[in-house]
């Protein structure tokens, strides 16, 4: 899609930081980390948000979150993490590509703001 920063990341035009990459899903660090773990998951296919994503490609979607328990198990969070998806605008999503993020490395508060 175009003017999507993250299928720009998929192509290789926009340089990222990638821990984890298989055909359709690829992981890559946070740009602004949030943890000192910070890691995006996203499929290499453009889809706007998690429910869009479950709804036209569920098998593509487990792989999105088999890959964030992957990354996790990489990154060595055994102490636990979180896996977050931000949808729309009250979820506070500023990237419409749909993405998981995989935060660890410290104690995290809960509830988020
Ligand atoms: P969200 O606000 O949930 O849509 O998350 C988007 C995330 O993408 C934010 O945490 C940003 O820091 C991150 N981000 C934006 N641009 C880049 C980039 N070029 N490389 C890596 N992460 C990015």
């Amino acid at each position: 899609m175009s003017d999507c920063i993250f299928c720009e990341i998929v192509a290789g035009k926009i340089p990222a930081t990638v821990v984890l990459e298989t055909a359709e899903v690829l992981a890559f660090r946070d740009v602004s980390p949030q943890a000192p773990t910070h890691v995006l998951i996203i499929p290499r296919e453009h889809y706007d948000n998690l429910t869009s994503l479950v709804t036209h490609n569920p098998e593509l979607a487990a792989k999105v979150f088999t890959a964030a328990s992957d990354v996790a198990v990489l990154e060595g969070l055994e102490g636990g993490y979180r896996v977050v998806s931000n949808i729309g605008d009250d979820g506070g999503q500023s990237v419409d590509h749909m993405h998981l993020h995989v935060l660890g490395g410290r104690s995290l508060t809960w509830p988020p703001g």
